[in-house]
């Protein structure tokens, strides 16, 4: 029988938020305005990972799907001497790939899948897995066929977190609403309707707080308490 894991956040309060961290077969959803978090917790998830077990990590490789070309190596560095690791061996255990349509997007997965059938990993990124669908389809009569698209990509991915037990970290943009004219953000808004809030099983709001603080928040979760949780972004990653 599959083992659930629960992969650390390196907060103990987000973990506390999340029930314990970020499960594997689930799909963990992050939305919120830009520099709120979503990719440095991103960062975090690719080293707390490799962990073992024993130290609250899922002892497992992770695959990245970076649509927004935000993935930093560099950034893992400071992070895996934080969690006391090898930043060598560590980045050598994030299969890394570069999404540039949604259809790329969607091999990538097949791909990706084929390999989790013979390698032993424990999360995949999607940062972010919506935003190839908000370019592709533009007009307001492709709505219907984008939802549909996402359904198919989305059903992919729980089917891959499931088989696999693979954790799944993916973020979401907030929607922007014409007002006046001007597009203004609501930072209380996820895009992708309803299709997207079906396939989350844990959905999280994130928002900036004082300084480098942030504030997350679980969003119509049945089993999770509507509590917020404080943490920080500190070079060595997300922590309390
Ligand atoms: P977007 O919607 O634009 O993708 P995001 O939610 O992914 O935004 P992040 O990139 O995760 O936002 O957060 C960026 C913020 O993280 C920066 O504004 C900064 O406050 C913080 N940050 C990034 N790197 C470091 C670091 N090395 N040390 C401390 N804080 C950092
Ligand atoms: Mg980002």
């Amino acid at each position: 029988r599959k083992q659930i894991v629960k992969i650390t956040t390196g907060s103990q309060a987000l973990d506390e938020l999340l029930g314990g961290g970020i499960e594997t077969a689930a799909l963990t959803e992050a939305f919120g305005e830009f520099r709120s978090g979503k990719t440095q917790l991103a960062h975090t998830l690719c080293v707390s990972t490799q962990l073992p077990i024993s130290m609250h990590g899922g002892n497992g490789k992770v695959a990245y799907i970076d649509t927004e070309g935000t993935f930093r190596p560099d950034r893992i560095v400071p992070i895996a001497e934080r969690f006391g690791m090898d930043a060598g061996a560590v980045l050598d255990n994030i299969i890394y790939a570069r999404a540039y349509t949604y259809e790329h997007q969607y091999n990538l997965l097949l791909g990706l899948a084929a390999k989790m059938a013979e390698e032993p990993f424990r999360l995949l990124i999607l940062d972010s897995v919506i935003a190839l669908f908000r370019v592709d389809f533009t007009g307001r009569g492709e709505l219907a066929e984008r939802q549909q698209k996402l359904a198919q990509m989305l059903s992919r991915i729980t089917k891959i977190a499931e088989e696999f037990n693979v954790a799944v970290y993916m973020t979401n943009q907030v929607i922007a609403d014409p007002g006046g004219g001007v597009f203004i953000t609501d930072p209380k808004k996820p895009a992708g309707g309803h299709v997207l809030a079906h396939a989350s099983t844990v959905r999280m709001m994130l928002r900036k707080g004082k300084g480098e603080q942030r504030v997350a928040k679980i969003i119509d979760a049945p089993n999770l308490a509507e509590a917020e949780a404080i943490f920080q972004i500190t070079p060595g990653g997300v922590t309390d």
